[in-house]
């Protein structure tokens, strides 16, 4: 019997918003369009908003693993 290999939205991406700035990328638009405000107002970022970036939260879990 065969297992049907369930891989519907393995490939897709979520949606990410990205700060022109500083290149992070974010699931949610709102905190993209802060980081984007915060980079291009100061030229450094903001660890409150960065810490939501998705490349932050990956190096978290690789850590935690
Ligand atoms: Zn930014």
């Amino acid at each position: 019997m065969k297992e049907p290999t369930a891989k519907l939205n393995e490939t897709a991406p979520a949606k990410q918003y990205r700060c022109p700035e500083c290149g992070l990328h974010y699931e949610d638009e709102a905190i993209a369009k802060k980081c984007a405000a915060w980079c291009s107002k100061h030229k450094s970022c903001n660890l409150e908003i960065t810490q939501h970036a998705i490349e932050t939260k990956k190096l978290k879990d690789q850590s935690q693993a």
